[in-house]
């Protein structure tokens, strides 16, 4: 039994919001802007148009594939589905929120995975290959691709749905790689892309691809990669350009060899665009070919502070930016200058605190005397930004992009009041003995903190 619903009810309720509709069944809507288009079922260049009133009756035209003008979006929906009459009215119906008059069973499911690789362009088979399954986002029907870590597990996924840009898993979800199926192996050779969209299509050209999140690949997914020759093949655009830069240097040692393959169309700004759908295979096969070694930039001039990303996850984030704040060291300025190099913050009664030399107004020796101090929010900030680069997670035209963030109050406040400082080594303490010391004070500073048990600058514990 299937269910029963009233087609004009359903047209009525449809009317004014077809190119939603059609979307959700699988065409792109930029197809939709009532030019001459490529046919998302029979292909050519302008084969294809929306009528000027398709929003109101989804009615769409294709010089292949339609004898006679199609004004009805009903009709529409069973010539790109295939579904039958009945099974496009009850989609419709759904999408509109239009009940049943009768009937109470569901006889189609939307096979959800299809719908987005339709929608998409790409080859459904190589979408379920990328590990594609459909399930629910907040109740929405949804083609979810898994990402994998770095130890080749699947550790977070990529929701698609047949229009919009696509949602990682909340939180740090956009982290790893796409795969199709089986793991890199030591000796092929590996093309590394942007996004799972591009990885399916050069997957579908007879590629073995992968796909970035991200424009860049951080360094310890490299070793999915060892011993593989890599071809990366950036998107066209500014950022994909100086990540691809970056992803070489970190496979650099790694992979067998690193090579960037240059697709054919220009660089721009922002927005590069779909290489695949604008040129010939025959043009992106002889681009792959002629890939040039990875070599590295000048401007790679190497910023090796840990990146970490600003998530909603704030916990997270301070215990991770505050580890790093840890090992940050600054140097002991001595009398014999050595390199020597002491931690930059200390931990104090529950406070973070560093250590300053103060002039001491009754000293007449041209020195100082080494101080606690709280550490002041300004001064947490700019430590902040000397051990680490916070990022942000963004969508742009070209899907999601890293910038580089200041950071957060959020985060200057929770680090400066947490009172729980796992990571900074604790100083219990200068005592007085300290004025013994204050000629050569740094001198004194390192042979405390290179004997902890030192009675003048007692440490406790290692962090
Ligand atoms: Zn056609």
């Amino acid at each position: 039994m299937s269910n029963q619903f009233e087609v004009e009810e359903v047209k009525r309720a449809a009317n004014g919001q077809w190119v939603s509709i059609l979307a959700e069944a699988g065409l792109p809507t930029e197809l939709l802007d009532g030019r001459g288009q490529p046919c998302p079922k029979c292909g050519g260049t302008d084969r294809f148009s929306a009528f000027r009133d398709t929003e109101e009756t989804g009615g769409v035209m294709c010089r292949q594939c339609f004898s006679e003008r199609n004004g009805d979006g009903l009709s529409t929906i069973q010539w790109l589905t295939g579904w039958s009459f009945p099974e496009s009215l009850q989609f419709v119906a759904e999408q509109v929120g239009v009940q049943p008059t009768a009937g109470v069973t569901t006889c189609r499911e939307v096979d959800i995975v299809a719908t987005v690789a339709r929608a998409k362009r790409m080859p459904v088979e190589v979408l379920r290959q990328f590990g594609a399954e459909s399930t629910k986002r907040r109740g929405k029907p949804v083609a979810r691709v898994p990402v994998y870590n770095e130890d080749g597990q699947q550790h977070s996924y990529f929701d698609l749905t047949p229009d919009g840009k696509g949602l990682f898993r909340k939180g740090k979800g956009s982290a790893g790689v796409f795969l199709p199926g089986q793991l890199p192996k030591r000796g092929e050779t590996r093309l590394l892309v942007e996004g799972c969209k591009d990885a399916a299509a050069f997957v579908g050209l007879g590629f073995k691809a992968a796909g970035l999140p991200r424009n860049e690949m951080e360094a310890k997914y490299a070793q999915l990669f060892e011993g593989c020759d890599v071809i990366i093949a950036p998107d066209l655009d500014s950022a994909g350009m100086t990540g691809a830069q970056k992803t070489g240097g970190r496979l650099k040692w790694i992979a067998a060899s690193v090579r960037i393959a240059r697709l054919p169309g220009e660089v721009v700004k922002s927005g590069g665009q779909d290489v695949l759908a604008k040129d010939g295979e025959q043009a992106v096969r002889t681009a792959i070919e002629a890939a040039i070694p990875w070599e590295p930039s000048s401007s790679d001039a190497d910023d090796d502070r840990p990146e970490v990303l600003i998530t909603f996850d704030e916990a997270e984030v301070a215990t991770e930016v505050l580890k790093h704040l840890g090992g940050l060291t600054c140097p002991i300025s001595s009398p014999v200058s050595d390199g020597a190099e002491r931690p930059a913050i200390f931990e104090h009664c529950g406070k973070l605190v560093h250590i300053v030399n103060e002039r001491s107004p009754e000293n007449s020796l041209d020195d100082s005397v080494p101080q606690i101090q709280p550490l002041e929010k300004p001064i947490i900030r700019e430590r902040i930004t000397q051990a680490v680069r916070l990022v942000e997670e963004t969508n742009s035209k070209d899907g999601t992009i890293l910038v580089p963030k200041r950071p957060p109050d959020w985060l200057t406040q929770s680090i400066q009041k947490r009172g729980n400082y796992k990571y900074i080594r604790r100083l219990e303490g200068i005592t007085g003995a300290a004025t013994r010391w204050q000629c050569d004070s740094e001198a004194w500073l390192r042979r405390a903190v290179r004997n902890p048990v030192s009675t003048e600058l007692c440490f406790s514990g290692d962090p």
